[in-house]
């Protein structure tokens, strides 16, 4: 796949997921269905936002990749950093930042 439509897709996956995963963790937190501690809910909520957008980010940066941008190339590219998003092919090397940034969070540190 193409390296824009590959930053659409993990963008959307991300967003998805979260929505989803507010929308869940929303209604236990309202619900109390697990446990009537506000604590507990308020874990559940934030451990389901934390996951939702790892994971999909997780898979589109290690899994999943894109075509090299490079002609000559047949590599497969994968994202990194957060702002910007930096795609590097892990055949050539070759590097390509994106005008999308992320913000900062601690797969931005960790670089
Ligand atoms: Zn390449």
């Amino acid at each position: 796949m193409s390296q824009r439509f590959h930053l659409a897709l993990m963008i959307a996956a991300e967003f998805g997921a979260f929505i989803i995963a507010a929308g869940i963790g929303i209604a236990l937190f309202v619900s109390q269905a697990v446990s009537p501690s506000l604590f507990v809910n308020g874990a559940i909520l934030g451990a389901l936002l934390v996951g939702a957008v790892a994971i999909p980010r997780l898979a589109f940066r290690h899994l999943i990749g894109c075509c090299c941008t490079n002609p000559a190339c047949t590599g497969t590219a994968y994202p990194q950093g957060s702002s910007p998003i930096v795609y590097r092919c892990r055949t050539c090397g070759i590097e390509f930042e994106t005008s999308v940034s992320e913000g900062e969070d601690e797969s931005s540190t960790r670089r």
